[in-house]
């Protein structure tokens, strides 16, 4: 069919994007024009030494904060145009984020919280307490359901973090540090799951200290002083 061409259209695309903290003799150059190419249903792995910028990266990512110089491409969206409301959407149906201290609201349940993400999605309430199940189900906490954070282990709050993460199937899944406040056994666990994500088709980006963790993921990228120094 003539010369027609595939585009291929990455999911994040970063150009010389830089973050600063602050001014003068105490600029703080977080990230340093920074490229990051991340395309679908890659598992990429992200680490470097404490204050190299992997928190400001995985941040600006996520939409939680705005680079100070670059441009920044997510599903071909240029995320810099777009206004608080526009990202606070964003953030909704395209992003997903895991934290290392889980960060679930302590006054829902466990089922609460991941229905949360779809009331604000506008999703139908006679959809909503199905496909949480579903999700709670994904991540073996079916039974767990009507318990609240604090009556939950540190692996299963991350396990509702996560089945929160995907429950409006975002194209991106970001982790900062997932297994950073958890057990090796359990480490293990959300580990498998990220795997069973990943083969179901999902884009991860996740950072971690441990080689063991990196050893997962289809590629690594190294962070030095805000920059990166090598993807491989
Ligand atoms: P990492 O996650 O790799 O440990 P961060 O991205 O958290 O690193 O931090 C990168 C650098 O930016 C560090 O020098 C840190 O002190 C600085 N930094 C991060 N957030 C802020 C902030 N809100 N204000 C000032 N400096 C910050
Ligand atoms: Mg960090």
């Amino acid at each position: 069919m003539g010369n027609q061409q595939t585009i291929k259209n990455p999911v994040v695309k970063l150009e010389n994007v830089s973050k600063f903290y602050g001014q003068g003799n105490l600029l703080v150059k977080a990230l340093d024009k920074i490229n990051l190419e991340v395309n679908k249903g890659d598992y990429l792995a992200v680490m470097g030494a404490s204050g190299s910028g992997k928190s400001t990266a995985m941040n600006i990512l996520g939409c939680l904060d705005r680079p100070t110089h670059g441009s920044y491409l997510l599903n071909g969206l240029q995320v810099e145009e777009l206004n608080d409301d526009a990202l606070a959407d964003l953030r909704n149906q395209e992003l997903g984020f895991v934290f290392q201290q889980f960060h679930l609201l302590q006054d829902a349940t466990a089922l609460e919280n991941v229905l949360l993400p779809m009331i604000y999605a506008g999703i139908p309430q006679s959809a909503r307490e199905e496909l949480a199940k579903q999700a709670l189900e994904k991540v073996g906490l079916m039974e767990r359901m009507q318990n609240y954070p604090n009556q939950l282990s540190g692996g299963q709050q991350q396990r509702v973090a996560i089945a929160r993460a995907i429950i409006n199937q975002p194209s991106l899944l970001l982790a900062d540090e997932p297994t950073g406040a958890l057990d090796s056994s359990t480490t293990e666990d959300v580990l498998n799951l990220f795997d069973e994500l990943h083969k179901q088709g999902i884009t991860l980006v996740l950072v971690t200290h441990e080689d063991e963790v990196a050893k997962r993921a289809q590629k690594v990228a190294k962070f030095k002083d805000g920059k990166i120094i090598e993807i491989s």
